[in-house]
């Protein structure tokens, strides 16, 4: 890719003075790939995760594209609408885009619910180009007729699989048809099942598709290790393993919700300080337990690999897959929430025999075959060798809770059918308006 700099993408003077000014040397390369189509105004789906750059790479386009047009909003009628699945997702993507339309006169809002709509609905009815919402609050604010989405030119989806994942589908559904059907959209992904591709299908007008692969995970720090385990007997074995005294911070993964709230609560019972994340958990229960988790109260994470997703959090000394995941690739994002920041780290999976063509999957993926993890199974049947480690101590937790103190740290669909849409040509060299 030749095209180096914002500029010779087709960004223009005044945001690509705030990019200076916030350090992005050049674009990365899903906006190397993605501004020039999207400045041409083709729609755009996006597998990429979060890491990658991608909000520069839809924020940027668009912001480019409403300086070029040089229509000012009218009160409570955005013009582009970006569509979030958490708050903490819709306020890091206002945060951006308030770094970028800097030295312009663009206005943007964020909404989403569990805290008071007067600031929001007052901020609507000044007037924003920009909107980011989650699925609920914009629904009931343009129910209240504080919201006309008439006027939406542009639509992101951003983190698609999650939107879905967290059961706003109806809500989406609802949105598009409030939304015109002359508009560029776009959708991003970082995985890509069937619910996302047919919304995709659903949204997208012959989109430009781009894909880009995350942050290249360190696999090679990361310690692996798997063992033969029956599913009836992976929960012992899990607690076994916890309580080996080389694990300080885990985060153990399910493929299910209820997989993940199943084993969270027998850890529990068993004396281990365990909370589950999962998309059916509500945005304060999430957060609480991410917060448990980063403090020390609690030191075992069971989270879904959605739910994951977008957690960066230090010092998490394993990973500990309960199951296997459907996708190769989730196995590589699973593993590289340990050995952060160049330190090292280890994981481990305990296979059930149907598990078996997953493994080797994820072995063709990664060039990497996991060594042998020494577990001690459950007693009870004869077939099986003998325990290889004794059962661990009751006062453990308590002395566990005292010896892991803190130190994590956050860095952390309308259409019924395809659409014939009327394109409006759009300006591709930039006016620096304001
Ligand atoms: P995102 O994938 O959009 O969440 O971006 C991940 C991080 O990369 C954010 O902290 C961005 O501020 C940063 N970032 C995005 N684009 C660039 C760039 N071209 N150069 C440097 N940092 C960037």
């Amino acid at each position: 890719m030749n095209r180096q700099t914002f500029d010779a993408l087709g960004i223009g003077a005044s945001l690509c003075r705030a990019l200076t000014e916030i350090g992005y040397k050049q674009p990365t390369p899903i906006q190397a790939q993605a501004i020039p189509p999207l400045l041409n105004g083709d729609d755009l789906l996006g597998l990429a995760q979060t890491g990658t750059g991608k909000t520069a790479a839809f924020a940027l386009p668009i912001l480019e594209m409403l300086l070029a047009d040089r229509v000012k909003a009218e009160p409570r009628t955005p013009r582009v609408l970006i569509l979030a699945p958490t708050r903490e997702l819709a306020g890091q993507i206002r945060d951006e885009i308030a770094g970028y339309a800097r030295h312009t006169n663009i206005r943007h809002a964020c909404i989403f619910g569990g805290v008071g709509a007067r600031p929001q609905i007052q901020a609507l009815a000044r007037g924003v180009e920009v909107l980011v919402a989650t699925p609920g609050r914009l629904l009931d604010l343009a129910g209240e007729g504080h919201l006309n989405l008439n006027e939406v030119d542009y639509l992101v989806l951003d983190e698609a699989d999650r939107l879905l994942d967290m059961g706003f589908i109806r809500d989406i559904r609802r949105i598009l048809r409030l939304l015109p059907e002359d508009r560029q959209s776009l959708l991003f992904s970082a995985t890509m099942p069937r619910e996302v591709q047919s919304l995709a299908d659903e949204i997208l007008f012959e989109p430009v598709r781009i894909e880009v692969t995350p942050k290249k995970v360190t696999v090679e720090k990361i310690e692996q290790r798997m063992a033969m385990v029956d599913n009836a007997d992976k929960q012992a074995v899990l607690q076994k393993l916890l309580f080996r005294k080389e694990v300080s911070r885990a985060i153990v993964f399910t493929r299910t919700k209820h997989g993940a709230n199943r084993v969270a609560k027998k850890l529990v019972k068993a004396g281990i300080e365990a909370e589950a994340i999962h998309g059916n958990k509500s945005q304060n229960a999430r957060q609480r337990a991410l917060e448990a988790f980063k403090s020390g109260e609690v030191w075992v994470l069971v989270a879904t690999d959605i739910a994951a997703r977008g957690i960066d959090i230090d010092g998490i000394s394993h990973v500990i897959n309960f199951e296997l995941p459907h996708e190769p690739e989730s196995y590589v994002h699973r593993i590289g929430r340990t050995a952060r920041a160049g330190a090292s780290g280890v994981a481990w999976s305990l296979i059930d025999p149907e598990e078996m063509k997953r493994m080797r999957a994820i072995e063709r993926l990664t060039r990497v075959s996991p060594g042998k993890l020494d577990v001690d199974l459950p007693p009870g049947d004869e077939n099986r060798p003998p325990a290889q480690q004794s059962a661990a101590p009751s006062a453990e937790p308590e002395k566990r809770r005292e010896a892991r103190s803190g130190g994590g740290q956050d860095r952390a669909g309308n259409g019924e059918g395809r659409r014939r849409r009327r394109r409006r040509p759009r300006r591709r060299k930039a006016q620096a308006a304001a």
